[in-house]
């Protein structure tokens, strides 16, 4: 889904600082209307700032907030038509789920057939018919997040801004979820932003992701153009496992490591331009035009693989991934691998 042309919520120029902290650094995106943007970052990066810039509980030092074509940038939080969902449910705990869900309705002076209307299809949107009557207390955690779901979306939200949702979930439900909200949002052509810390959580959502870090976004891009074309350090790093090297391109198609060993990788970037070489560690294979010999320092066994690392002659270090078949190779096992230069990400 492309956001140009077609921008629902457009972010440009956004600055925050609190005191010394730039927490966030003129930044700009677009969400197409119906699309699922992950902001994806390590803590600190400015994520949650950026999300309370769009729902309006920080007023941003500059910069501009638009939704649908209306700048948004001063008005205030409960004008804005933004269903929210955070990491601790912030349910009322001496409501009923049906009152949870029932309550932006009331905010909203809906008429009471109207509202019981919505609060049954939000309800059975998420799955909790029949929990209408039980407090937040006598739920799940999952079936609570479910809850604030629920009452997100009640009131057909302009937006909906997702912060960790599923943080305090464990891994099984949390996968469950992600991928309940995933059709609840596809379903609905909810314009959503969602925030992560977690890489899996963010390529399994999501339509793009924008990878920030220190309060500036370092790439926005589709989730396989973020996996396997990074932009640059940080986002390769940040985002799967990855082995990254840097070097200089000394012919077409070949890239002198700083280390010396000479790889063929699939590049147009003009000889003597300073590049970063990606190889991620399911790519390698027995063998390659690029070949590895080395000796196993550290082996684990993963169910469906062996991650192994390397020590290769002439002092390269490599993470590399094989299917899990025979036995796991020992410490100490010389192994040769091989990638071949379409694998191998320059940039
Ligand atoms: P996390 O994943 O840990 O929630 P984040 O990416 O959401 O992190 P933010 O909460 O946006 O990061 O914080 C960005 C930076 O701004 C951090 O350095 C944080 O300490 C700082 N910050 C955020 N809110 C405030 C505040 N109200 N006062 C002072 N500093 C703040």
């Amino acid at each position: 889904m492309s956001a140009s042309g077609s921008a629902d919520l457009l972010i440009e120029g956004v600055g925050k600082r609190f005191g010394d902290v730039v927490a966030l650094d003129h930044v700009s995106l677009q969400v197409a209307q119906g699309e699922l943007l992950t902001i994806l970052g390590p803590s600190g990066s400015g994520k949650t700032t950026l999300l309370k810039v769009v729902a309006g509980f920080e007023t941003p030092d500059g910069g501009r907030v638009t939704v649908g074509g209306t700048e948004i940038t001063a008005l205030p939080p409960a004008k804005r038509d933004i269903g929210m969902v955070f990491q601790n449910y912030a349910l009322f705990p001496h409501l009923s789920v049906a009152a949870n869900v029932a309550f932006p309705l009331e905010m909203r002076n809906v008429a009471k057939p109207e509202i019981e209307r919505r609060v049954a299809e939000a309800l059975a949107m998420v799955e909790l018919k029949g929990y209408e009557a039980r407090l937040p207390r006598q739920l799940s955690g999952g079936q609570q997040q479910r809850v604030a779901l629920a009452r997100a979306i009640v009131f057909n939200p302009r937006l909906l801004l997702l912060d960790e949702p599923f943080g305090a979930l464990d891994r099984k439900l949390r996968e469950t979820m992600q991928l309940e909200v995933r059709r609840l949002q596809r379903r609905l052509g909810l314009t959503t932003i969602f925030i992560t810390h977690d890489q899996e959580e963010a390529l399994v959502l999501s339509d793009r992701i924008a990878v920030m870090n220190r309060g500036t976004i370092q790439q926005i891009a589709t989730t396989t153009e973020i996996y396997e074309r990074p932009a640059n350090d940080f986002v390769a790093d940040f985002v799967g496992e990855s082995n990254i090297f840097h070097g200089t391109m000394s012919a077409p198609g070949t890239v002198t490591l700083d280390g010396g060993r000479a790889l063929q990788v699939r590049s147009d970037r003009p000889a003597g331009a300073k590049v970063g070489v990606l190889m991620r560690p399911e790519r390698f294979a027995p063998s390659g035009a690029n070949a590895f010999g080395g000796e196993v320092i550290e082996s684990v066994y993963l169910g469906t693989s062996f991650k192994l690392r390397l020590a290769c002659d002439g002092g390269l270090e490599l993470l590399v991934r094989q299917p899990a078949r025979g036995t796991l190779p020992a410490a100490g096992t010389r192994v040769t691998v091989g990638i071949d230069p379409e694998s191998i990400h320059v940039f």
